[in-house]
């Protein structure tokens, strides 16, 4: 799985302990960051990311190209609710993007243990389940 990780400013300590929590189950995987996270996680942890340019300059977009050709299939992304970003329009198109794609998508540190807990015990393909095999998006 293909799974793309990015935090705002003041959530970077908490996405490097989460990577460092879950490594277990992330080092199974591809992982994707915008390019201050991805540092930040490559340092902390070794683990191999694919490094983005930073969020502000196009990285969110660049992570939402590859939902929209299908090539992505999580998205953990902790935003901070409490502060103005100057890319909010890239934000909200990130997370409009998931959704248009329905692709599992985190913003906050409860729902990301969740989704890497079900990750791990195989339920991912949930998709699969509803759509009975069609992973494309229903409105498409
Ligand atoms: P960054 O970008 O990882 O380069 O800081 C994250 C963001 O603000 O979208």
């Amino acid at each position: 799985m293909k799974i793309a990780l990015i935090a705002h400013d003041r959530k970077k300590d908490l996405i490097v302990k989460l990577v460092t929590a879950y490594r277990f189950i992330l080092e199974k995987h591809e992982l994707y960051a915008t390019g201050t996270t991805g540092t930040r996680i490559t340092e902390a942890t070794q683990l191999p990311v694919h490094r983005f340019k930073s969020g502000p300059l196009g990285g969110d977009q660049q992570i939402g190209a590859m939902i929209s050709e299908d090539d992505l299939d999580m998205v953990i992304f902790l935003r901070d609710p409490l502060a103005a970003q100057p890319h909010e329009p890239d934000v909200t198109a990130l997370i409009r993007l998931s959704d248009v794609y329905e692709i599992p998508l985190a913003t906050n540190i409860g729902t990301a243990e969740i989704l890497l807990r079900g990750l791990d015990a195989g339920f991912a393909d949930f998709r699969e389940v509803i759509h009975e095999g069609d992973r494309r998006p229903i409105a498409l």
